[in-house]
């Protein structure tokens, strides 16, 4: 038996063992400008340079390129439009299927949608919270046909173009198993990475695996152009489409408007990329800093018998964009009391995202056995992390 008010209090006193004693409210996760954020802006705008052209977006683009090895990166205006591109160029088309976690946020799903296809929903394993492969290889074993042209759902009759495992809170998806079920089944593989820029999957950084793969620089993520994204490629002919189809399609020239197709204005502003270059310029402080919060967080919850902190799978080095804790299924009824209790502290908490086939856009949808993402739904917590947090915390 649980005693619920002693939960409550237990949890608290964890909390702020691992938090500033100061603050009389702490964030889930905050931004932090400590670098040449004020330089590059106030170049911006001392230049003119703020919108569609300008220096920052090629640097920003080159340096992420160096920083995550990808050959090619293209940056847009946010993770769902990065999403959106990604699936486009890996020739989704309105009325095939799209396997993807239900345990996401909603981007994922909305930009299957923007292309006028089907999300499918897979089921996650229990160590990285990702896309479970060898669930997913049986699963796919049952219900689809392998045919010269591709995959297709048998139940559905519709065609399987595409899988987007996601990283979930920075943690890496097993990339190699899953890299291994698309090429069995000539499943195109993207990459939501969103929240994973700065972690690595078997020493190799997440969103070089999959053919494609998006990263967001939203304003609570790891690093932040205020809002942002990228495409990552390693494929020259796709990063030089995903460019042309992000500058509305327009043909170079010096002074013609002449666009070769409908393309979207998903360009990343100038402004923003200089933001960005500065963040980039942080981000193994931020890593570092994150990693190390994890790490007392962890070191903390280590005993509890109703929680369990999630910690990096073996195989990779996560940023630890989120951290979270998860409940024992016996706790799990003290969820709300939970958030309740630690939000009235002063200390944000939230529940994980509502799984996509629970929510109205998405419940009719494809989906196979989803016990673990429902089981997880219910358990699981995300406690403040932003990267300033690591501070407090010498090695
Ligand atoms: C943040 C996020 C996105 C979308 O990014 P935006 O920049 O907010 O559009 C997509 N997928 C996941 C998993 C995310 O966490």
């Amino acid at each position: 038996m649980i005693e619920k008010n002693q939960l409550l209090d237990q949890t608290i006193a964890l909390l702020r063992d691992c938090l500033p004693a100061d603050s009389s409210f702490i964030g889930l996760h905050e931004p932090l400008f400590e670098g040449r954020e004020w330089e590059y802006v106030r170049d911006c705008l001392d230049t003119g340079w703020v919108s569609t052209a300008g220096q920052y977006v090629g640097k920003f683009e080159s340096a992420l390129q160096e920083y995550t090895g990808a050959r090619r990166a293209i940056a847009v205006v946010n993770g769902t439009a990065a999403l959106h591109v990604c699936l486009l160029l890996a020739g989704v088309e309105a009325g095939e299927e799209v396997l993807m976690p239900s345990l996401t946020f909603v981007a994922t799903a909305n930009a299957v949608r923007y292309c006028g296809a089907v999300p499918h929903f897979v089921e996650i394993e229990n160590i990285s919270l990702g896309v479970d492969a060898a669930k997913l290889s049986n699963y796919l074993e049952t219900i689809a046909e392998l045919k010269d042209d591709g995959l297709f759902n048998r139940l559905t009759g519709r065609r399987i173009r595409a899988l987007v495992p996601m990283h979930v809170f920075g943690h890496p998806a097993d990339l190699d198993a899953l890299a291994d079920v698309a090429d069995r089944y000539k499943l195109v593989l993207i990459e939501d990475a969103a929240e994973s820029l700065g972690s690595f999957y078997k020493g190799k950084h997440t969103g070089t695996t999959g053919k494609l793969s998006a990263l967001s620089f939203n304003g609570n993520k790891i690093i932040t152009t205020g809002g942002g994204g990228a495409i990552l490629t390693d494929d020259d002919a796709l990063a030089d489409r995903a460019k042309h189809l992000t500058t509305t399609a327009k043909l170079p020239h010096r002074w013609a408007f002449v666009h070769d197709e409908a393309g979207y204005n998903y360009r990343m502003p100038n402004l923003n990329a200089a933001l960005g270059c500065a963040q980039l310029e942080r981000l193994s402080s931020y890593v570092e800093r994150k990693r190390r919060l994890a790490k007392h967080y962890e070191e903390r919850f280590r005993d509890h018998p109703h929680m369990s902190f999630i910690a990096e799978p073996s195989y990779a080095q996560s940023n630890y964009w989120l951290n979270a804790i998860i409940l024992s299924q016996e706790a799990a009824v003290y969820r709300d009391d939970l958030l309740e209790a630690t939000n009235d502290a002063g200390i944000m908490t939230r529940p994980i995202w509502t799984p996509m086939h629970l929510l109205p856009p998405y419940q009719d949808c494809p989906a196979m056995d989803l016990g673990v993402t429902e089981d997880y739904y219910g358990r699981v917590i995300n406690i403040p992390s932003s990267v300033k947090l690591g501070e407090t915390h010498e090695e």
